[in-house]
């Protein structure tokens, strides 16, 4: 068949920043970069420490900035570059700096809350935000949410579920819509009992049946706590109470998510599991991108399997949904608890299945004083964190 050509093609290039440019959604975010070189400008790219894979990217788009957060790797990083033009700096002021560098369009893919700054100084700009960095949203929602209100900022999202629901979602007749349902494969642990789960290392937590993504997100696929940041994710940016949010388990990963309208009409969006997708989508939002990663087959038979999520064997759901209920900070602690969380299960601290003991357990203790800004949110991140190593420390 022929290749169709893009439809509405931008007059002009659009230029583009790129948080967290050498994770698995900054690179898949440069390939369709490269696949489209005369529609985009680069404008910075940064990244933690990959000094190599940062420079390479910055060449071979040639970007104007290019970041790392790591101080100690910047005499790598300007070696790297030397000779090409490119401006080179480090620490995490020069990553803020490179959230706010002028771009049309910017990319939050960094991960965990250590993205919340990055992601808000691109909001106060009253970019168009391509929000990938979910634990920034659950961690700081309702002050994200308010900047993007005062800014103007357009937020876009990336995770596969709630582009998905943005794609079928009537914003301006929302009393139509009864519900939204989040789909979730279930991760590679979802047909094994909990008792089973005891000694799972971290390379058979990280390895997804369908997707494949960063570390951090394929261990809360499989223990479902990325379902629970997606449940808070959706509740801030589509406005939604818990109980309008439902989640199935869907193992095929071909139907991203679905919009359950009151008149019975369920809208959905489909496609092959490769989060290109959803990056074109934003990228050219609200114009479309041709994307070259894998098709859904329509000529092949396959299976659409649907089934309720079972939240006594899966129970992070249940500990975000309280965490949302509970209001404001209650998230902010259960993403950062977790956060600890994988990072103790990652370097072999603790057991796959302490993970959301963990999470609970901090949640319970903590006493949240009132939050009237963003820094209560940071020390709270902070307290979170602490309490985490300290239970951590009691069960490992
Ligand atoms: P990743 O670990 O592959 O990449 C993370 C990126 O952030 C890297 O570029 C890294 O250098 C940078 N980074 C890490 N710590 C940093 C710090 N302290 N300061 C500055 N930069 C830092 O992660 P990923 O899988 O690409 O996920 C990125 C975000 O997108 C996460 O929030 C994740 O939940 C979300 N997301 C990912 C996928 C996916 O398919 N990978 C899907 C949906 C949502
Ligand atoms: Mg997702």
């Amino acid at each position: 068949m022929e290749q169709a050509a893009d439809i509405n093609p931008q007059p002009q290039p659009r230029s583009v920043s790129i948080l967290g440019s050498t994770g698995s959604i900054g690179k898949s975010t440069i390939d369709l970069l490269m696949g489209h070189r005369e529609k985009f400008r680069v404008r910075a790219l940064t990244a933690n420490k990959n000094v190599a894979l940062l420079a390479e990217q910055a060449r071979a788009l040639q970007s104007e900035v290019a970041v790392v957060a790591d101080e100690a790797s910047y005499l790598a990083l300007k070696a790297a570059l030397s000779g090409t033009g490119i401006r080179v700096a480090a620490g995490s002021e020069a990553v803020l700096e490179a959230a706010s560098h002028p771009a049309d369009w910017v990319m939050a893919a960094i991960v965990g809350s250590a993205g919340v700054e990055a992601t808000l100084a691109a909001i106060r700009q009253g970019r168009t935000v391509a929000l990938a960095n979910k634990e920034a949203l659950v961690c700081a929602g309702p002050f994200m949410m308010d900047a993007v209100a005062k800014s103007g900022a357009t937020l876009l999202p990336v995770d596969s579920e709630h582009n998905a629901v943005f794609q079928v979602f009537d914003p301006v007749r929302r009393e139509g819509i009864r519900r939204i349902i989040l789909t979730a494969s279930g991760g590679p642990f979802l047909r094994r009992s909990r008792e089973s789960l005891h000694d799972v290392t971290p390379a058979e937590a990280i390895r997804h049946p369908n997707w494949s993504m960063g570390a951090k997100i394929s261990v809360d696929s499989a223990t479902m706590m990325n379902k629970s940041l997606e449940i808070i994710e959706a509740s801030y940016l589509f406005n939604l109470p818990s109980e309008q949010i439902d989640v199935m388990i869907h193992p095929q990963s071909l139907v991203h998510s679905m919009v359950e309208y009151i008149d019975g009409s369920i809208l959905s969006q489909m496609g092959a599991p490769d989060m290109r997708t959803p990056i074109a989508h934003t990228l050219a939002w609200p114009a479309r991108l041709r994307t070259m990663g894998d098709r859904l087959d329509l000529t092949q038979k396959m299976s659409f399997e649907f089934e309720p999520i079972d939240t006594e064997r899966f129970y992070a759901v249940n500990i975000a949904r309280n965490a949302l209920k509970a209001g404001i900070g209650y998230p902010t602690v259960l993403n950062a608890a977790n956060e600890v969380a994988v990072d103790a299960f990652l370097r072999g601290v603790i057991r796959f299945t302490a993970i959301e003991n963990v999470s609970d357990k901090v949640l319970q203790t903590i006493k949240i004083k009132a939050i009237s800004g963003i820094t209560d949110i940071f020390s709270l991140d902070a307290e979170a964190r602490a309490i985490a190593a300290a239970v951590i420390q009691a069960v490992k």
